[in-house]
């Protein structure tokens, strides 16, 4: 495909997805821009990632560090860039400036290292907390039963970082039911949180990072307020060489 072709299946692709994003809020009573849509680049080269900004959308997402670097270098600096993926505290320091918001924040450790490199930079870090509700050791993320005491004893000592909210990945199936009592956990251990915990999330209510594109419609139903999609937009979208 020539990147004009891209480019024109991405702008319809964008409004397909536009439309079930909003029909999912209205079955679920819920207000348009209460969910905001990361178009996940992770599948693509920078040049077509960029068309996305050309088209007015501008909060993209990757899940690799190193992936996000050379992207947010070539694309408008009006991108705001959710990094989705494992961050290694050795990467913390090249990541910050770039990023909007971490989705992954997944250990103790790399919470004290992004509140050091936040206060150095003198901008503070916008994070979730990533959950691991699929119990798939593979996963990461920190159990459930971790992130209550995460709140009380360790985000009110670290003054850079602003924990928002939670990140969950559904375990993976053709069946997007199967990820609904998943996301319905998420959401009621963030409900926990911010009983206790008045800071968290905008006006009191956390953000839910959870649905991809199999699981987006029911992660709405559920509570999301930031949805993470990829194939849906870029499947089969790659550029013929010249
Ligand atoms: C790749 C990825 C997505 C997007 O998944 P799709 O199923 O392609 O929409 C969402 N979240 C994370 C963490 C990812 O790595």
């Amino acid at each position: 495909m020539t990147l004009r072709e891209i480019k024109s299946t991405l702008s319809d692709r964008l409004q397909a997805l536009e439309e079930r994003v909003q029909a999912a809020c209205r079955r679920a009573s819920r207000r348009r821009d209460s969910v905001t849509v990361v178009a996940v680049t992770k599948y693509v080269t920078p040049e077509v990632a960029r068309l996305l900004p050309d088209l007015g959308f501008l909060d993209l997402g990757e899940s690799r560090p190193q992936e996000l670097w050379r992207k947010a270098a070539v694309l408008p600096k009006q991108v705001r860039w959710h990094l989705i993926g494992h961050l290694q505290r050795n990467k913390v320091e090249q990541s910050l400036p770039l990023v909007s918001l971490i989705h992954s924040v997944d250990s103790d450790r790399l919470l004290k290292t992004l509140d050091m490199e936040a206060f150095k930079l003198g901008t503070p870090a916008d994070v979730l907390l990533e959950v691991n509700l699929s119990r798939e050791p593979s996963k990461h993320g920190f159990p459930a039963s971790a992130v209550p005491e995460i709140f009380r004893e360790l985000v009110p000592f670290l003054p850079h970082v602003h924990v928002f909210g939670l990140m969950t990945m559904a375990p993976l199936s053709h069946n997007p039911e199967h990820a609904r009592p998943v996301f319905r956990e998420l959401r009621q251990l963030a409900e926990q949180i911010a009983k206790t915990n008045q800071d968290v999330g905008r006006q009191g209510i956390p953000e839910l990072s959870m649905g991809m594109t199999l699981d987006f419609e029911v992660a709405i139903q559920e509570g999301a307020t930031l949805i993470r999609v990829g194939s849906a937009l870029f499947e089969g979208l790659s550029e013929s060489p010249p």
